[in-house]
């Protein structure tokens, strides 16, 4: 009896982590937000990743080796064999109001807007929709007994996630990403009025 109590309390406790996990990262937002040093260490190598050129079809193509040499082993196991990232552990998954453009993590190819993204409650980054819908791939994805549709770029070809059509308007989809498929580029600055240059009159 005891040691079915044991069971069960572990069961529970293990759901309640299960669920609760992003829950308790969420009461630390504010203070996640604004420390951004903190943030980058779990970001991808965004320096290392310039965009690759695409060819005269408008696919960019590498080599497994290749893809090996450009990518983080995390991001390879994302992005070309179609991994999953654990819910809350990427860099993107909180929904803030950063204005800019998510790329492919392995091509560079813009992918979704910042609008577009919503907090799904999921621990991945949702968005409703690409930037146009060239931009993803959708295939069907029959893994674990399901039926689901999976995401690709369309340059690379690299696996970035599922959508599911349980998403708020305007599409009314969820694009369910992984945080290490994408790379965040902010938008510029606004430009600041022109004021004239240092002794220049005004007329
Ligand atoms: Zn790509």
């Amino acid at each position: 009896m005891t040691r079915l109590r044991h069971a069960l309390s572990f069961v529970t406790a293990a759901l309640a982590l299960l669920f609760a996990g992003c829950d308790e990262s969420s009461t630390v937002l504010g203070e996640a937000r604004s420390n951004s040093a903190a943030e980058a260490t779990s970001s991808p190598p965004a320096a290392a990743l310039a965009p690759l050129a695409p060819g005269p079809d408008g696919k960019v193509r590498l080599s497994e080796a290749e893809w090996r040499a450009r990518l983080t082993p995390e991001q390879f196991h994302i992005l070309r064999e179609a991994g999953t990232e654990r819910a809350c552990s990427g860099a993107y998954w909180r929904k803030d109001e950063k204005k800019g453009v998510y790329h492919c993590g392995a091509c560079g190819f813009a992918l979704f807007d910042a609008a577009s993204k919503f907090d799904s409650g999921t621990g991945w980054p949702s968005f409703t929709g690409p930037i146009s819908p060239d931009r993803v791939i959708n295939k069907v994805d029959t893994s674990f007994g399901m039926i689901r549709t999976e995401n690709l770029c369309a340059r690379c070809e690299s696996h970035l996630g599922h959508s599911f059509e349980d998403g708020p308007p305007p599409t009314g989809l969820r694009y369910c990403m992984n945080s290490l498929a994408l790379r965040f580029e902010p938008a510029p600055p606004a430009r600041p009025t022109p004021s004239p240059a240092p002794g220049e009159t005004t007329k």
